[in-house]
């Protein structure tokens, strides 16, 4: 039996995680789940899974799910100390499925347990690249990516082998506005833009999907998260999102990944590794499919590109700023107080004109983290 702990249970990663562990109940037991706010969702699935313990990050939510568990063998917990005791439940296996920089301190207390910690939290990454890595190598703990690229990278890289990789493709659907002009994308609403073509997925990865800075983000997950020069990591718009990514040999093989665009199947692969497991999804259809289109990526109407790729090269504290910024600026244009293409004018602003020091800890990356919100939080202000 293999104890598992998803720190972010009721997201679209956390439920499609839960959805992979239910069905095999002998193989998986789970031990902590963790919500923010949404108790409901929480409490039904931690009855059902038997959990030991369900935690709201938020400290409010408590005495309702207290009220929710009540009766049950389930404990109740709330607020960061009680997610941090879920992280470091002990669990063989934790995912970290929450969402935003708010991930970080729970993944760092799960890699502080020195257990398998799989990674679909891109952003902690993105910030605090240095500092996870540091706390995984010192504590013994195995990182596996979930974010279908680099999952797909993981499964045709051979670490081993890593000077006879000529370059590592990401590929990127394009989102929604792919072959829209920039005119166009001005009035776009947050409706159109959550509405994925090929992935159905939380709020705010949607729109970072369709301003791709989703990808301007995973490009900086995969420099942390493969020992490959960073010149050597390039995206390619593949709009199918049939082919996860590849790696370029230096004697001309490229090796990808294929599978149906649905996050089950690399959640299931670190499930299992190294083993394989059934997942429940059709077999791949590639007659059905039919063809697979490759284009270049536009950095002139998707300038997230160009921030996350300038953002990778100043290293330091740049990318949490760009993360942060855009964390802000997301919530922002959910919330309909700023434009589409307001966001990506946001981060560019906020990282020329906020350069504190290099972070070498958590506390450090959490304070620029903090300021880089409010100088963000200032600018959307300004705008509206
Ligand atoms: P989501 O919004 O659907 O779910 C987020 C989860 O985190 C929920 O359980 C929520 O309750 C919890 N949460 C939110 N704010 C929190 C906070 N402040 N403190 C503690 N918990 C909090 O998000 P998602 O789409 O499942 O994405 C989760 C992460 O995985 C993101 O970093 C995203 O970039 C990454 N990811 C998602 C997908 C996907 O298909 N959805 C694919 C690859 C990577
Ligand atoms: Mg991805």
């Amino acid at each position: 039996m293999k104890t598992i702990t998803i720190l972010g249970a009721t997201g679209s990663v956390g439920t499609s995680t839960l959805d992979l562990v239910e069905r095999e109940p002998d193989r998986f037991r789970v031990v902590a789940l963790t919500a923010n706010r949404d108790v409901d969702r929480l409490a039904a699935a931690a009855i059902r899974t038997r959990a030991e313990f369900a935690v709201v990050a938020d400290e409010a939510c408590l005495p309702a799910l207290q009220a929710a568990l009540a009766g049950t063998a389930v404990r109740a917990g709330g607020g960061p100390a009680a997610v941090r005791e879920a992280a470091m439940s002990g669990a063989e296996w934790t995912m970290g499925a929450i969402v935003g920089c708010a991930g970080l301190n729970p993944v760092m207390a799960a890699i502080e347990g020195g257990r398998t910690v799989v990674i679909a939290n891109k952003e902690p990454l993105v910030s605090a690249g240095e500092v996870i890595l540091s706390a995984a190598a010192r504590t013994g703990a195995t990182l596996l990516p979930a974010d279908s690229e680099h999952n797909a990278i993981f499964q045709c890289l051979d670490p081993t082998r890593l000077e006879r990789v000529r370059r590592i493709i990401l590929t990127c659907s394009g989102g929604p506005f792919r072959d829209w002009s920039l005119d166009r994308m001005r009035d776009v609403t947050p409706d159109q833009a959550v509405a994925h073509p090929n992935w159905s997925m939380g709020a705010k990865i949607s729109v970072d999907s369709a301003t791709c800075m989703n990808k301007g983000l995973e490009l900086i997950e995969a420099a942390r998260l493969f020992p490959v020069s960073r010149d050597r990591i390039e995206i390619v718009i593949h709009p199918q999102s049939v082919i996860h990514s590849l790696v370029d040999h230096v004697d001309g093989s490229v090796l990808a990944q294929l599978g149906p665009p649905d996050m089950r199947t690399p959640i299931a692969h670190t499930l299992a590794w190294p083993d394989r497991m059934a997942t429940p999804m059709a077999p791949l259809d590639l007659v059905a499919i039919g063809r697979l289109d490759f284009e270049a990526p536009d950095p002139v109407r998707f300038p997230a590109l160009r921030l996350a790729r300038e953002a990778l090269d100043a290293g330091g504290a740049r990318p949490a700023i760009l993360n942060a910024a855009n964390e802000v600026a997301v919530d922002a244009f959910l919330q309909r107080r700023i434009g589409f293409l307001e966001i990506a004018a946001i981060v560019e602003h906020i990282v020329s004109c906020y350069d504190p020091a290099a972070p070498d800890s958590v506390d450090a990356v959490l304070a620029i983290d903090a300021e880089a919100r409010i100088l963000a939080g200032e600018r959307v202000k300004d705008l509206v």
